[in-house]
């Protein structure tokens, strides 16, 4: 039954992740819900049904458009995959709990946001604001101990990224405030804190890397969010155990 459960995470990892690069890719040019249909962003051609299987359509075409023969960003299957990948393993280390639907809303928050600020370096509101909904429903039902660390985490997200902004002259972006806020409300004020920390050393670490090898230049923009995306999520599945190793080695 576990294999069955885990397959089915799995396609509905792919599946989902199919449409979440849509929302990504569309949600900040606001055409969201204006033309339902999939088509190549080359040559605008119509794309069928056969042609919009997560994964299997990429592989079969080889990564190229039918039509035109352009090759179609890898960006698509590979967040289809980690989708899908992320799906099966919030399943298996969590099961069938409420903490679960928690664990893949998240996955599900981060994956439209990576989609949208690598392709237009947007964190876009309205996915903010969705989820932001979504998680006070959930925290009203599941609160954190005690009840005012949600809102703690909230407060202490917006403040610090609000003056690492101010400091740094614009190191991270407005949609990077908002999201912290998110995380900080989800997570409580110690993983969320643990978020910023992770995030900022490992952004620092690869961009300076780049940097020095001449893959970005200075004063290129630079998407922050896949950054915290991933220590976000380290921190939802072993931020206790990181802050307990951490206290019991440093204290
Ligand atoms: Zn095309």
């Amino acid at each position: 039954m576990t294999l069955f459960y885990s397959l089915y995470f799995l396609m509905l990892g792919f599946t989902l992740g199919s449409f979440f690069n849509v929302v990504g890719l569309r949600l900040p040019k606001g055409v969201l819900f204006k033309d339902e249909r999939s088509y190549c962003p080359h040559c605008y051609h119509t794309l069928r049904w056969f042609e919009l299987i997560p994964l299997i359509s990429f592989m079969l075409q080889r990564g190229k458009c039918r039509h035109c023969q352009k090759c179609i960003s890898p960006l698509y299957p590979i967040m289809e995959t980690v989708n899908g990948i992320m799906f099966v393993l919030c399943y298996s280390l969590i099961g069938f709990q409420v903490e679960l639907f928690l664990a893949l809303a998240f996955i599900s928050l981060f994956h439209i946001i990576l989609v949208s600020d690598f392709v237009y370096m947007v964190i876009p509101d309205k996915v903010l604001l969705t989820f932001f909904c979504l998680f006070i429903v959930y925290r009203l039902y599941v609160p954190l101990a005690p009840w005012w660390n949600a809102l703690l985490g909230g407060f202490i997200g917006i403040a610090l990224t609000a003056a690492i902004i101010l400091l740094s002259n614009g190191g991270m972006g407005g949609g990077d405030m908002k999201l912290f806020g998110l995380i900080g409300f989800v997570l409580g004020w110690k993983l969320l804190l643990l978020t910023l920390f992770l995030s900022t050393l490992t952004g620092a670490l690869i961009s300076s890397v780049l940097l020095m090898t001449g893959v970005i230049k200075r004063d290129q923009p630079f998407p922050f969010g896949p950054f915290i995306a991933i220590s976000a999520v380290s921190s939802f599945f072993s931020g206790n155990i990181i802050i307990g190793w951490y206290v019991q080695t440093f204290f």
